[in-house]
């Protein structure tokens, strides 16, 4: 009986060692994002004029305009180019800026960010990490628990309900 424990308390270690870090992979296996690379023209055939506008030409929708907004439904956000899961309407808040915002991305790895040195200022600006779509930026003056305010144009995001 003893012996039955030890073995399985060793499996179990085993196994949360092959599991990794708390910063668990979803499904229980390391995610590898493909990169999604297309010319400008393949976007062109799949991306309204204003998603291809702020999505590959680093554009900014113009506040209040997206319906996303006030979304306050439960549900994924995913990348409106590639159809990447980006935020989880439980990190939506209402920022007052007039663009959806959220205090944390759905993983990390599915968001990259870069330096952004136009007009006139230093803002940290945040991309698809699959499709390198450009969303939104970055600002150290959201809520609790990150203090990230994720500033994002409604238009490079989609929606999924999670109860449609
Ligand atoms: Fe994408």
């Amino acid at each position: 009986m003893k012996f039955a424990f030890t073995l399985f308390a060793l499996v179990l270690a085993s196994v949360a060692l092959a599991a990794g870090p708390a910063q668990t992979p979803r499904k229980g296996k390391t995610e590898v994002i493909e990169k999604v690379v297309k010319t400008d023209a393949e976007w062109k055939k799949t991306l309204t004029p204003e998603q291809f506008y702020v999505l590959r030409e680093h554009g900014t929708e113009r506040a209040g305009t997206s319906e996303l907004n006030h979304n306050k439904r439960k549900g994924v956000y995913v990348c409106a180019a590639c159809g990447l899961t980006l935020f989880n309407s439980d990190t939506k808040y209402d920022s007052g800026t007039g663009w959806p915002s959220f205090w944390a991305p759905i993983d990390p790895k599915h968001v990259g960010t870069s330096v952004d040195r136009s007009f006139f200022s230093t803002r940290t600006e945040v991309h698809c990490a699959r499709c390198g779509g450009h969303l939104g930026h970055v600002f150290p003056d959201g809520p609790p628990p990150t203090g990230q305010r994720y500033c994002m144009n409604g238009v490079s995001l989609k929606f999924e309900p999670l109860t449609p």
